[in-house]
């Protein structure tokens, strides 16, 4: 069998390393000349930091990120709302990684480069469209390195791993159109800052309309720090929704006023907003969970099967857990048609779930019923929000996302060791 991906980016690589772990050739096409590690924060949670380390990544994950211990919801004024372990800290047998995007994207690239040969990782080719012919399907794609020339290349199964504007789900689904604004910009940056609240938790402030997200994702460059993701995030009622682009930079004064007296003991973020010089604008956007993913020899993973809001920090993660549950189908069925079908029938649903979910705040709904019953603070949250509709705001987001200690700790694995 032969296996073609569509997209480099983290589904697409961890589904080359997969497929290559069970032995199953695989080439990856990816329209970027060149990868650049792009992007800001991004989390890996325990179920995607088992499979990386079942991977054999999970020293390097190590170095590169930061263990996360705790998250903690604040009200706008600062005040505690709900804190949860995170990670090891929570039970699980693997961490939850806060990292840099890029440099994870550089490490499953490095990775795959080394494991499958340059030769399968094929940068500069943009898929434009697929065919699938008897038991064969074939892929049209532009040769960017070479003066755009279309070629084509045959597999037994193409992946589409290539993102919230895949192209390959715009074959299947022409009618799509573009993706979701949801009315939200999210200003983005990554800078080196002294650690805060302990110098591994990922803090979330504020309510629906209006918040800030500040976490560290890795050593700092000077001693002392830590580099530090931080999000402002904001409804604008009456904007257009800006180009989606990763590497847009905005000029502070943009949103500085909104966030200026959001200073608190346990963060000062007008002063983290001014000591940064390079700040990404990005829109809040998904898309309709679809109601098939899989059609015949043809698949999705990752953004291009569900992109998310990224309330929750799943995206990465689950992109991770469908290259391997995916992996698996196929390692265990001789039929590939019927390998992709039963990683829809399975894996589809449960993520149609999260998206949704997504749109009502996800796990962080906390903070939209602290702010809507006690706008002006509270003296015990206690009275604001009952411990056990907290928890189960918590635990239900959880286990739909595959987050629950003792179902992962115990479950077999996705893809099992061949040793
Ligand atoms: C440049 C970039 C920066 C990002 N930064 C962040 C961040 O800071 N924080 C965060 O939480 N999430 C970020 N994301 C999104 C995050 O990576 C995804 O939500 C998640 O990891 C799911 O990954 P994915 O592999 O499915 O999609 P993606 O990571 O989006 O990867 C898709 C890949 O497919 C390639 N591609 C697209 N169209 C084609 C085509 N026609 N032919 C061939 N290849 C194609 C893209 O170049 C890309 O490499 C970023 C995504 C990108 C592309």
């Amino acid at each position: 069998m032969q296996v073609m991906v569509i997209g480099g980016g983290i589904s697409g690589l961890t589904m080359a390393l997969s497929l290559h772990q069970i032995g199953v050739p695989v080439r990856v096409y990816e329209a970027a000349r060149e990868v650049a590690p792009l992007g800001v924060g991004i989390n890996i949670q325990p179920n995607a930091v088992r499979e990386l380390t079942e991977l054999g990544l999970g020293q390097d994950l190590a170095a590169l990120g930061t263990a996360t211990q705790a998250l903690s919801f604040f009200n706008k004024h600062g005040q505690l709302v709900w804190t949860e372990k995170r990670g090891r800290e929570a039970g699980f047998d693997w961490p939850q990684y806060s990292i840099h995007r890029g440099k994870l994207q550089v490490m499953l690239t490095e990775a795959t480069r080394a494991r499958l040969g340059s030769a399968n990782l094929r940068t500069g080719h943009v898929f434009e469209s697929f065919e699938q012919r008897g038991d064969k399907v074939v892929a049209r794609l532009r040769d960017r390195r070479n003066g755009d020339a279309v070629i084509e290349d045959e597999a037994d199964i193409l992946v589409g791993a290539d993102g919230i504007h895949s192209a390959v789900r715009h074959q299947l689904y022409p009618q799509e159109g573009e993706p979701q604004f949801a009315q939200q910009i999210l200003w983005r940056a990554a800078i080196d800052t002294a650690p805060f609240l302990g110098g591994a938790t990922m803090a979330v402030a504020g309510h629906f309309h209006q918040r800030v997200i500040a976490y560290p994702i890795g050593p700092g460059t000077k001693p002392g720090t830590l580099l530090t993701n931080w999000i402002a995030q904001m409804t604008v009622p009456d904007r257009a929704p800006p180009r989606e682009d990763w590497s847009r930079k905005v000029p502070k004064e943009r949103f500085f006023d909104a966030f200026k007296d959001w200073r608190y003991d346990w963060l000062d973020m007008p002063a983290l907003i001014e000591a940064t010089d390079e700040i990404f604008e990005f829109p809040l956007v998904d898309r309709n969970p679809i109601d098939r993913w899989s059609f015949g020899r043809v698949t999705l993973i990752g953004d291009a099967a569900h992109p998310t809001q990224p309330t929750g920090s799943q995206a990465g993660s689950q992109a991770i857990v469908d290259a391997r549950i995916l992996t698996g189908e196929l390692l265990r069925q001789t039929d590939p048609v019927a390998a992709l079908a039963h990683y829809d029938a399975t894996r589809r649903p449960p993520m149609n779930d999260v998206t949704l979910r997504n749109r009502n705040f996800g796990p962080e709904a906390a903070l939209q019923l602290a702010e809507e019953r006690a706008p002006q603070g509270f003296v015990d949250i206690d009275d604001v929000i009952p411990r056990a509709e907290m928890e189960e705001i918590s635990s239900s987001f959880q286990k739909i996302a595959g987050l629950d200690p003792k179902l992962l700790n115990e479950r077999a694995s996705f893809v099992p060791s061949r040793a």
